[in-house]
């Protein structure tokens, strides 16, 4: 599948591009000598410049008609907020169609590395009722150039290097498939954050995620479980009517014979509706004999104001103890940024009802 690139005037769009993409454009749209490709590489990845005017390895005219005949980022920066419980940063990015989408930087006091978790899709069709982003609907799917300038426009703002990427904002990224594909691809080559330092996150969709495994990339694969009983799990997770327990599991069984990767299961802790004992039970019933190494990661609800809640500390606790019992490794993730609307959707919501 050929990825299309967001052209919305005639300016051409040099942000969130592999080198081969800036190559092409340096030859057939500027016709210019081929280790201008480096240089402009460079000032974009490594120097994590926006500004045409500094690129000085370029003669002025060089500059001008590129100022003239390019855009770059793609994106811009709506709201920053930064939370004052802790360190995390939630950004609003507009892309050029006036669209919102959320990314979140993270830092956790035990590591001194740093965590992007960035959107893959406007909204979301898969449309778990618990998710901000669910309420949203599908919009459109993000380019890869749209994926990288997010990661782009952090680094250059916050002035870092993002350590570690999580596909888990905005979006199914099996969804967008393709323009995924792009995007890791870039941001292993020309912004250098190794596969092996990226986690795509999936609501479960089979076919993706054994294509996936097919590409034999060491990515980290997350999976919204968010129940170990198909009954649950199909009211929490809609798309599980049409790919089931059973098969995923097999789907999941034969991404880790292709990449060895272990797999993360997500696991959103719903006060009444998925966090009693007997569905720790089946969830440590479920993992305890699968035929790949496998994570859980529980995750108290970060309540968006509507019908859900988030059970009290001592269910979280009773709960991880249970699905501990199946010997596999259980943590639960710590809340960060609950000061700034930092779950998945909430910030693009707030704005979104104005
Ligand atoms: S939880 Fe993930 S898959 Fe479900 S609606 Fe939200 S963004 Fe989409």
């Amino acid at each position: 599948m050929q990825e299309t690139l967001i052209k919305t005037d005639k300016l051409i769009p040099l942000s969130g591009l592999s080198k081969r993409q800036i190559a092409k454009i340096i030859k057939e749209d500027l016709g210019w000598e081929s280790f201008r490709t480096e240089q402009i590489h460079n000032w974009i990845y490594v120097k994590s410049s926006n500004n045409i005017s500094e690129w000085t390895d370029l003669s002025l005219d060089k500059r001008q008609l590129l100022a003239e005949k390019v855009k770059i980022p793609l994106l811009k920066t709506a709201v920053r907020e930064i939370s004052k419980k802790d360190k995390t940063e939630k950004y609003l990015f507009e892309l050029e169609d006036g669209q919102l989408i959320e990314a979140v930087l993270m830092s956790f006091e035990d590591r001194d590395n740093l965590t992007a978790c960035i959107s893959s899709q406007v909204g979301c069709a898969i449309g778990c009722p618990f998710c901000a982003t669910g309420k949203l609907g599908f919009k459109r799917n993000l380019s890869s150039s749209e994926i990288i300038d997010q990661v782009m426009n952090i680094q250059r703002i916050k002035n870092c290097k993002i350590d570690n990427l999580v596909f888990m904002g905005q979006g199914e990224p099996l969804h967008n498939f393709q323009n995924l594909l792009t995007a890791i691809s870039t941001l292993r080559d020309s912004v250098g954050i190794g596969a092996r330092h990226i986690t795509v996150s999936t609501s479960g969709l089979i076919p993706q995620i054994k294509e996936l495994g097919k590409t034999k990339i060491p990515l980290n694969l997350a999976v919204s479980l968010h129940s170990a009983n198909q009954a649950v799990r199909e009211k929490l997770v809609p798309i599980a009517k049409q790919y089931n327990l059973f098969h995923l599991m097999l789907a999941l069984k034969e991404y880790f014979e292709n990449t060895n990767r272990r797999i993360t299961f997500e696991y959103t802790l719903l006060k009444d509706i998925n966090d009693s004992e007997e569905a720790a039970r089946a969830l440590g019933d479920l993992v305890r004999d699968l035929p790949f190494p496998c994570l859980i990661n529980l995750i108290p609800y970060n309540s968006t104001g509507g019908e859900f809640r988030r059970p009290d500390r001592e269910v979280v606790q009773r709960f991880k103890t249970i699905v501990e019992r199946s010997g596999r490794k259980v943590t639960v993730r710590v809340t960060l940024g609950s000061d700034i609307s930092a779950a998945c959707g909430q910030l693009a919501n707030k704005f979104n009802a104005q």
